[in-house]
């Protein structure tokens, strides 16, 4: 494990997450993420910790509103946000790491548009889901 650390574009959100060199993100394929070209990188709440800018994050909820996502109200960028598959975890925008910390990035898929399925089969064979709206 080390440390990444990231943030959205305009720099007042930063954060800091302990995760592998080689990462295994999640590209997934519901309305939300879709458009934003967001890459998950799911951790536990302990492996996260919110440097800067809690008070400029606001939050977009649709749908079963479990997941509270999370944009930077200067910039717009999501950098990071509470999913829905892991309501005690985080999702860290892959994009949104900086530069030079991780050597590798394995990008799977998957189905958020098929939300229930893909986290009853998919997520429990793969150890840890991703998630969508
Ligand atoms: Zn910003």
């Amino acid at each position: 494990m080390i440390r990444h650390a990231g943030g959205c574009h305009c720099g007042r959100v930063r954060f800091e997450v302990l995760a592998p060199a080689q990462l295994q993100v999640f590209d997934c394929n519901c309305s939300i993420c879709a458009k934003s070209g967001y890459l998950h990188l799911i951790v536990p709440r302990s492996q996260f910790q919110l440097l800067s800018g809690a008070e400029q994050l606001t939050s977009y909820q649709f749908n079963t509103g479990t997941a509270r996502h999370l944009f930077c109200a200067v910039c717009g960028i999501k950098s990071f946000y509470v999913p829905r598959s892991h309501p005690d975890g985080y999702s860290v925008n892959a994009r949104c790491l900086d530069d030079g910390t991780v050597s590798a990035m394995r990008v799977r898929a998957f189905d958020g548009q098929h939300w229930e399925q893909q986290v009853a089969g998919a997520a429990s064979r793969m150890g840890e889901g991703a998630s969508d709206g």
